[in-house]
């Protein structure tokens, strides 16, 4: 096996090493620098939508700003989380994502802490909380699911089913919501029911303890994907018996 290259680079001055194409928001994550995100979510492929991310890159000479998300460090280079350059420039962009999503808490915070207040140029877009980064469809893409995708175009753009109307494919995870950065998407709750995206849902619970684990349909389509049976047990209760049954075997008190 080939031993992938290490590259040695800087950033904010201080010595980092990282594997050659690595992203840069992993390496300056890894070694303890923060830039704040929106759209990236560990274990979904990046795609560098919201852009808040942003970081500057000195290489032979020349700097520019690049969406450290889905920015290969390739050679060795100086790169610059919080510069005059990169605050400008992530100040515009969350002034753009303030108008976009002008009820998000979540955009309305990063504002404040990067003095992006005004807000004069822009009109919103009157009581939106979705800053379109696609995080949720991509979530629902990777469970293979696929229930939920950009609709419709320019002002009218937004994460729907198709049509608008309940989706077939839609398994009542709420992994969408849960991976939501501004908490824009809205589904109910009330005891055994769940309704999200205009589709209504039956949850199942554990039969030995009781705890709700989901909706069937969720259930059926990890069994599908794993290629094992429907699990009717919630994790501590499946891990339990498992345990009691190797006790028996082993013949263990
Ligand atoms: S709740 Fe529906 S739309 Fe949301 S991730 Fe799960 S399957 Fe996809």
């Amino acid at each position: 096996m080939t031993k992938k290259q290490q590259i040695d680079i800087k950033i904010n001055g201080r010595p980092c090493t990282c594997t050659k194409g690595e992203f840069l928001l992993e390496v300056a994550k890894r070694n303890g620098f923060y830039i704040p995100t929106l759209c990236h979510h560990p274990g979904i492929a990046e795609q560098g939508c919201c852009r808040v991310c942003l970081a500057e890159v000195a290489e032979n000479g020349r700097s520019k700003i690049v969406v450290s998300c889905v920015y290969p460090v390739e050679r060795p280079c100086e790169a610059y989380t919080d510069s005059e350059r990169v605050k400008e420039d992530r100040s515009v962009v969350l002034m753009l994502l303030a108008m976009r999503a002008p009820e998000s808490t979540e955009i309305k915070a990063l504002c404040k802490q990067y003095g992006a207040m005004d807000h004069s140029r822009f009109k919103p877009i009157d009581g939106e909380k979705c800053i379109m980064c696609g995080l949720c469809a991509r979530a629902c893409a990777s469970l293979g699911a696929g229930a939920i995708s950009t609709v419709l175009r320019g002002t009218s753009k937004k994460i729907s089913t198709p049509y608008d109307e309940p989706s077939e494919t839609c398994v009542g995870c709420l992994s969408c919501t849960k991976v939501c950065p501004t908490n824009a998407i809205a589904y109910t709750e009330d005891k055994d029911k769940r309704s999200i995206w205009g589709r209504g849902f039956t949850l199942i619970s554990c039969p030995e303890c009781g705890e709700p684990i989901g909706t069937r349909e969720e259930m059926e389509l990890a069994a599908l994907r794993s290629g094992e049976e429907v699990q009717e047990l919630c994790p501590k209760c499946r891990k339990k018996k498992m345990s009691d049954v190797l006790a028996h075997t082993y013949g263990i008190e």
